[in-house]
């Protein structure tokens, strides 16, 4: 298939772009770079520089794409508290106006990159895709909106459309992993520590409502998360848009999390108990059965030492000429 990927140079959008590529799509990436890596994307794709607001009627006249998939979005809990109208505008607006280019020239299928943020903080955990939605941040406000706006499309338009709510995606693939100059995700801060590029690594709030007190999420393989964006597109159906969660089913406290980060990279990784971020949501772990039974999905990556493990041997990698390249904040 000819398939776009925006936000293609991102974390999740190039792995994506990645596997596309080996599995035989022809694939262009549209990305600004803001916070994606010119890098990540494959060799064999061809690249935009540009915004999807500004540029997606022009990218897509002509050109006859089969699928778009859409990464490109701002992503940061914490910055969606204190900027949300930077969220509204370029995750909400900047989707709008990808329906509309879509839909005037005449490109139907739709895979959206979307979030757990959109079901808030949940009265039940493993969380399935009928459970009430109430985010609890600007970022998720904005995914959840956009979910409203493609359900309309699709009805009214016969948009093909799938959004996949991804839990905490971590791990890498190949050359690929979480690569961000400005680095706020869990694991990558902890083995920054590992790598001896950070002093220690904060917790934030130890008090919350979970067995040790810190907060619990369900991480998610790159590679597994790739795999369902390709089973999503493969299988849209014009009129419909379906929801699926995507995360391995286990949930992990930020505490164990450094603990299995110690274990892989053999650092002692100190830590230290600073306060609650805005936001955050105690407990996060995703019902993934859903997207096992009508996609076909079968992560095989799920346990959260392999997760750690490839983002060790990534980071590794990119070495320490890039990390100290690169202020670390
Ligand atoms: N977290 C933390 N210290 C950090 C970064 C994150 O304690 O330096 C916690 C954060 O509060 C959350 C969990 O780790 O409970 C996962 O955060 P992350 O930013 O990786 O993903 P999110 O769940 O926000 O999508």
């Amino acid at each position: 298939m000819k398939v776009l990927v925006t936000g293609g140079a991102g974390y999740v959008g190039s792995v994506c772009a990645h596997v596309l590529v080996e599995e035989g799509h022809e694939v262009t990436i549209l990305d600004n770079l803001t916070t994606g890596n010119r890098s990540a994307v494959p060799e064999a794709a061809t690249f935009v520089e540009g915004d999807v607001k500004d540029v997606i009627a022009d990218v897509l006249a002509g050109a006859d794409f089969d699928a778009v998939l859409h990464f490109a979005a701002r992503s940061l809990v914490g910055e969606s508290v204190e900027k949300p109208d930077e969220y509204w505008h370029d995750n909400f607006v900047t989707t709008l106006t990808l329906l509309d280019a879509m839909r005037s020239h005449g490109v139907n299928n739709l895979v959206f990159s979307s979030t757990a943020a959109t079901y808030g903080e949940p009265e039940v955990v493993p969380i399935t895709e009928d459970m009430p939605t109430s985010p609890t941040n600007a970022y998720g406000a904005t995914k959840l909106s956009i979910d409203y706006a493609i359900t309309s499309y699709a009805k009214a338009f016969g948009l093909a459309a799938t959004s996949l709510r991804y839990f905490n995606v971590a791990g890498a693939y190949g050359a690929v992993g979480e690569n961000r100059e400005v680095e706020t995700h869990l694991i990558p801060l902890v083995l920054q520590v590992a790598l001896g590029h950070r002093d220690k690594i904060m917790i934030f709030g130890d008090d919350w409502p979970t067995p040790d007190g810190t907060p619990v999420r369900d991480y998610i393989h790159i590679r597994d998360l790739a795999d369902a964006h390709l089973l999503a597109m493969e299988t849209n159906q014009s009129g419909s848009h379906r929801i699926f969660n995507l995360g391995s089913g286990d949930g992990y406290s930020v505490r164990q999390v450094i603990d299995v980060c110690r274990t892989v990279t053999g650092h002692p990784i100190p830590a230290e108990v600073a306060p609650r971020r805005a936001g955050d949501p105690a407990t996060l772990i995703a019902s993934s059965e859903k997207a096992q039974r009508e996609l076909g999905w079968a992560p095989s990556r799920t346990d959260l030492e392999t997760i750690v493990s490839d983002a060790w041997a990534f980071t590794k990698n990119l070495g320490s000429a890039a990390h100290s390249a690169r202020r670390v904040r």
